[in-house]
């Protein structure tokens, strides 16, 4: 088939500028208050029909991304195909900019564009609530991936309410060396949580986050930066806080674990800023490349 049939859709990846974790659910999940960002780094999926649903990946961190029916861009796909009593019949194609496992919803990303981009192939012109439920059958994360711009997420984070952003908040992610487990990230928070006998507080969103955020305060949104997992993603790879350390010292006004981790978030000024501390994170040594990137990016948008 010429590629002119397919469709491309271009997705970001995310910062969860307050990430709230209370108690552990029954379900398993927990309850969260979750403020995302959705920033300037991006994964693109091109769907094009084949004989047969197949996944392909190209990017620096393709070798980790699974192409058989676990991907979530594929998941995606079966999800709508069922809803609609269609055949998948689609090649999936996905250029991976955002890192793998890093905490970043780089998976969650691609399912969100995988499913609209197959709902454009198979005209379906299905609303964005209808778009958004399945997605939320998907993963956590993956309504925002197909939102985009600035949500509270509560729930275990799938329940969303846009947000207004006042202004463009400047970014620079260091991508460290491997990934981190989410579900492994979430047990340590528990076992320290049972460790220190603690009470979980109940998750809410910051009223002052939620302002720094409107009025697009970069002061203001430094000291209000939170992140719960970052304890437990700490104390499973404790050279991150070198790499904290070593982006605040370069000049960022914040930092903080990018949710479940290992990429960790440096906040600046401007944009002269984000480059100084981006070029200071690849010599200080301690994370694996460091990209620049801007908030807040679209969602999901057919290109
Ligand atoms: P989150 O921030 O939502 O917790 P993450 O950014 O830490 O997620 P992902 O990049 O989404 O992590 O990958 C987590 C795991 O999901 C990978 O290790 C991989 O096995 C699996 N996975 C499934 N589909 C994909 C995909 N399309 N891209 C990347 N990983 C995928």
């Amino acid at each position: 088939m010429s590629a002119r049939v397919g469709v491309r859709v271009r997705v970001p990846a995310k910062v969860n500028v307050q990430l709230s974790v209370g108690a552990a659910r029954p379900d398993g999940f927990h309850d969260l208050a979750n403020i995302f960002l959705a920033v300037g780094l991006h994964d693109e999926v091109t769907v094009t029909p084949a004989d047969e649903l197949r996944v392909t990946c190209e990017g620096p961190d393709a070798d980790q991304v699974p192409l058989d029916r676990t991907n979530l861009a594929a998941r995606a796909a079966l999800a709508l195909a069922a809803r609609h009593g269609i055949d998948p019949r689609v090649h999936i194609h996905i250029a991976k900019d955002i890192p793998v496992a890093g905490g970043m919803a780089g998976g969650s990303a691609d399912g969100a564009g995988a499913l609209l981009a197959c709902d454009v192939l198979w005209q379906l012109n299905s609303s964005q609530r209808e778009l958004l439920d399945i997605c939320a059958e998907l993963g956590s994360d993956v309504p925002f991936s197909l939102l985009g711009g600035a949500a509270l997420g509560v729930g275990r984070g799938e329940q969303l309410t846009p947000l207004d952003v006042g202004g463009t908040f400047h970014w620079v992610f260091a991508v460290a060396d491997g990934g981190l487990s989410t579900p492994a990230v979430f047990r340590e928070f528990d076992r320290l949580a049972e460790a220190e006998g603690a009470g979980l507080h109940a998750p809410v969103a910051d009223p002052a986050l939620l302002a720094a955020l409107r009025k697009g305060d970069v002061a203001a949104l430094s000291s209000t930066l939170s992140n719960d997992l970052q304890r437990a993603a700490l104390s499973l790879r404790p050279s991150l806080a070198d790499t904290l350390a070593a982006g605040t010292a370069a000049g960022a006004v914040a930092a903080l674990v990018s949710g479940s981790g290992p990429t960790t978030a440096f906040l600046t000024e401007d944009q002269e800023t984000a480059t100084q501390v981006a070029k200071a994170l690849t010599a200080s040594g301690t994370c694996r490349t460091a990209r620049v990137a801007q908030s807040p990016a679209a969602g999901a948008t057919v290109v």
